[in-house]
């Protein structure tokens, strides 16, 4: 069964190749959460856990309230597209659900402007608890976690999910500037 995987990736290709002039990171969200829909179906135990590890999570989100399309810097669309999708090497068949949740996560992860405090490498992402408006900053590199007020967290009781952008902007969060 695994193989699927690896044709449905090279599907995806090319219908990115097929639309690369037109694409933004809106319609590239939509191509990949589509792709992760014909993942959700394919009947086979192994590859239904993997799409709960990793896509699970981006389902029914309403995209059009988390997507910042402001001025992004944090990632290139270009360099995405590119690297990521059109010239990458995937020889095994989760590297595309992998890579698929990485390119969703760096798109729709608000990435703040704010210094980790714990490792001082990189800028946080802004996440909300599920249903209330309590925001949580997360480091991709060494996963610390800390609340509003600065708190570290080793471990949470609730779910985190993205922030939409209108709580992001009331609360005046700017986007990383790297
Ligand atoms: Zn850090």
């Amino acid at each position: 069964m695994s193989h699927i995987i690896l044709r449905k990736w090279e599907q995806l290709k090319d219908k990115i190749k097929e639309d690369e002039n037109d694409l933004n990171s809106n319609s590239l969200v939509y191509i990949l959460l589509d792709w992760a829909k014909e993942i959700k179906s394919i009947k086979d135990i192994q590859i239904k856990q993997l799409y709960k590890d990793f896509l699970e999570r981006y389902e029914d989100l309403n995209i059009e309230n988390i997507l910042y399309t402001g001025n992004v810097i944090w990632y290139s669309l270009e360099e995405i597209i590119k690297f990521d999708i059109l010239n990458s090497n995937v020889d095994y068949y989760q590297r595309p659900i992998v890579k698929t949740r990485d390119i969703l996560f760096n798109i729709l992860a608000f990435k703040s402007d704010k210094e980790c405090p714990c490792c001082g490498d990189d800028n946080l992402r802004v996440f909300v608890e599920r249903n209330s408006e309590r925001l949580f900053y997360e480091c991709d590199i060494c996963l610390c976690l800390v609340d509003e007020n600065g708190t570290k967290h080793e471990h949470l009781e609730t779910t985190l999910t993205f922030a939409s952008v209108s709580l992001i902007k009331s609360k005046n969060i700017k986007p990383s500037p790297i």
